[in-house]
This record gives structure tokens, C-alpha cells and sequence, in this order.
């Protein structure tokens, strides 16, 4: 997630809920569009996968309260994604802001590394909004990095830890960032060293961009590097074990914190976000907590009853009792066979019962079928059904 996305976006307007929603409002917008935009339920559509992607950061700050405050912070400050000359502006006179001086004081003032001040958050707005190049000495906070992973269902139910190979973004190792051969980058002609360039843009105020010529780095180098090629960040890639809880469902996404990428000078690490990919399973299926099977049962262990072995899953059988006259399609609870809760119990198994009716009869028990049919000749199970429909 890029940071000056928190002044760029309006969040609300993508979940659909006012600024003063509540988290069970923000929580009930956010399930509904995520069905409706899953990937899964609209693939091929670049557009939905898009808008799954806006309505999923958009959760992820505004379903935060920590992020929430920061993101609501940062733009009752700079108003909605615009910045507002403030009451000093007026009268024709130049409105120069300078955010980061702004920060780096308020931080600087709070004391910790990183920690002080407004905190990583609103440094990451201030961060990717202006590049301070040269000058910059402010901890900043890695990215968050997005990740898939694919379960199968078991590995959903039981939790897994599974390999995660990440490639990010960090300081060439050949040149130590610089992107210079020697280590010996001149400064940028055009933007003097800072990293940035401001330009007017009407309204008696300017606005501060990165240096388009050294990329907001204030340097640029004399002999390029040759692993680099003077950009001064090199592609690294990791893998690492990443534990999925117990319990997790498909689409679902998943927040490590701190295990996104490494922060800069001392600030904290970003987060990684996983999004599940799960399995199905040719016997079982989940509802929440609950594992769902549908077990065959024949006519007379219905109508007369029974004890009935139901499997379940990655574990001994259980054994139910089915009641007498145990009509088709009752469900039944095998209590704690089900998928582990975050408190680490279970969910139940819902058995469901299916009557089934044999292709092929044997003579004798086609006899006693007969025999069977004779002697209930004077129920007409339909008879009810006809009343009913007459009735109306
Ligand atoms: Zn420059
Ligand atoms: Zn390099």
C-alpha cells in the first residue's frame, strides 16, 4: 500500500459508510462488497479484481482503529486529498508548507525512534508524499508486501506453516545504496542535493515533488553500478515460514505484523498481508467452524433407526444413534469434530443424513419389499399434499 494513498483516497467512499460509521458498519460493508468483488466469483474481470483490491486496503485501515485514527488524522489535517492554503495564505501572500519540517519536528519533539510524535503512520504519509532525498534522517517504516498462499482443506482446518518466497525491494549491497561504482555519487544539479523540486500550482502555493532527475535522492552517480545500475536498490528475495492459524477460510486475508519489509534507518518493519487460497475436500465441507458431511443411510436404518460410523476429518470415526422415523436430510452434531475456533476448541460436524435407494434388489428382499408395500397400502402419503393444495 502506498502511503499517500491515505491523503489520495477516500476509504468511506469505498466501503460506502459515513466518516462516523461504526466497526460493526464498516465490518458488514466491507463482507458484502468483498463477496460480491471476490475474484473468485468474477475471474477474469480486471475491473472487479481491481475494486476488491480498493475495498481490501480500504478495510485494512478504516477496520484498525489504530489506522483508522492515523488515516482520519492525516486528512482532517490536509483536508480531502487537496491541501488547503491555511488563514495565513490569504491575502495573495506565498503559502509555502513544508510537511517535512513539519514532521521531522513533531517526531523529533516525541523523543523515540520511530515511535515518538504521530508514529509510523502519519511518517509514511510524509514519507511517500515528499521525498526529502539528501536531507531525509527520519526512521521510516517498510512497505507492507501482499502474498498468496494456497491450502488444502486440511491445512485450513489445522493450520500450517508454509514456505513464502518474497522478493523486495532493498540497498544495492555492491554500491551501499549510492548507485556509484566508487561510492562517490556527485550532487544533483537540478535540485541542488534536496530530492525535491517544487513548482507552483496557482493558488499563491507551492507544491514539493520528488527530483524527477536523481528520483529524489539528491545524488546522482558519476560511474552507475553495474549490479544496480544506479539506482542504488537492488531486488532481494527471501522465503520465509509463515505460520497460518487454525481455522482460516478461503478469500480470507491474513495480517503479519512486521513481516513486511524491513524499515529504513531504524524504523519498524511494514506488514505482510496473506490472502488464502483454500482447497476443497471430496468428503467434507465448512461452514464457519462447523465441518458439513453428508452420510448415505438405507431405508430401514431411517425408518427404524440405528447406530450409524461417520467419519471425520484426520480422525477416528464417530458413532451416532439415529433416532426411529429419522426423516431424509435431518442433520445431526458431532459435537467438537468440527474446525478449531481461535480459542482453540472445535466446531461441531453437521452429519447430514441422505435415504438411499438401492439400483438392484435381491428376490428375497425384493419379497419383502412387496410384502412391505402390501401392508401399507392404505396410507396414501400424498393425500395431504392434495387437501392442502385444494384448500388455497
Ligand atoms: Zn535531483
Ligand atoms: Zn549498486
Amino acid at each position: 500500500m502506498s502511503t499517500k494513498d491515505f491523503l489520495e483516497k477516500d476509504y468511506y467512499k469505498v466501503l460506502g459508510v459515513p466518516k462516523d460509521a461504526t466497526e460493526a458498519e464498516i465490518k458488514k460493508a466491507y463482507r458484502k462488497l468483498a463477496r460480491e468483488y471476490h475474484p473468485d466469483a468474477n475471474k477474469g474481470d480486471a475491473k472487479a479484481e481491481e475494486r476488491f483490491k480498493e475495498i481490501s486496503e480500504a478495510n485494512d485501515v478504516l477496520a484498525d482503529p489504530k489506522r483508522r485514527k492515523e488515516y482520519d488524522d492525516a486528512r482532517a489535517l490536509f483536508g480531502n486529498g487537496g491541501f488547503r492554503p491555511g488563514p495565513g495564505g490569504a491575502g495573495g501572500g506565498s503559502f509555502n508548507f513544508d510537511l517535512g519540517d513539519l514532521f521531522g519536528g513533531a517526531q523529533g519533539g516525541g523523543g523515540g525512534a520511530g515511535t515518538g510524535g504521530f508514529g509510523g503512520g502519519l511518517g509514511d504519509v510524509f514519507g511517500g508524499l515528499f521525498n526529502r532525498g539528501g536531507t531525509r534522517t527520519q526512521p521510516r517504516r517498510g512497505q507492507d508486501i501482499e502474498s498468496e498462499v494456497s491450502l488444502n482443506f486440511t491445512e485450513a482446518v489445522d493450520g500450517a506453516t508454509v514456505p513464502l518466497r518474497m522478493s523486495s525491494s532493498a540497498a544495492c549491497k555492491a554500491c551501499s545504496g549510492t548507485g556509484d561504482k566508487n561510492g562517490t555519487p556527485r550532487v544533483c544539479p537540478t535540485c541542488v542535493g534536496t530530492g525535491q523540486v517544487s513548482h507552483g500550482s496557482g493558488g499563491g502555493f507551492s507544491i514539493t515533488d520528488p527530483c524527477p532527475d536523481c528520483k529524489g535522492r539528491g545524488l546522482i552517480p558519476e560511474n552507475p553500478c553495474d549490479v544496480c545500475h544506479g539506482s542504488g536498490r537492488a531486488k532481494s528475495s527471501r522465503t520465509m515460514q509463515v505460520r497460518i492459524p487454525a481455522g482460516v477460510s478461503d478469500g480470507q486475508r491474513i495480517r503479519l505484523r512486521g513481516k513486511g519489509a524491513p524499515g529504513e534507518r531504524g524504523g519498524p518493519s511494514g506488514d505482510l498481508y496473506v490472502v488464502v487460497h483454500v482447497g476443497t475436500h471430496p468428503v467434507f465441507g465448512r461452514k464457519d467452524d462447523n465441518l458439513t458431511v453428508t452420510v448415505p443411510v438405507t431405508f430401514p436404518e431411517a425408518v427404524l433407526g440405528g447406530e450409524i460410523k461417520v467419519p471425520t476429518l484426520g480422525g477416528p470415526p464417530v458413532t451416532l444413534k439415529l433416532p426411529p422415523g429419522t426423516p431424509n436430510g435431518r442433520t445431526m452434531r458431532a459435537r467438537g469434530k468440527g474446525a478449531v475456533r481461535k480459542d482453540g476448541t472445535r466446531g461441531d460436524l453437521l452429519v447430514t443424513v441422505e435415504v438411499t435407494v438401492p439400483k438392484d434388489l435381491g428376490d428375497k428382499a425384493r419379497e419383502a419389499l412387496q410384502t412391505y408395500r402390501e401392508a401399507t397400502a392404505d396410507h396414501d402419503p400424498r393425500a395431504e399434499l392434495f387437501q392442502a393444495a385444494k384448500g388455497a
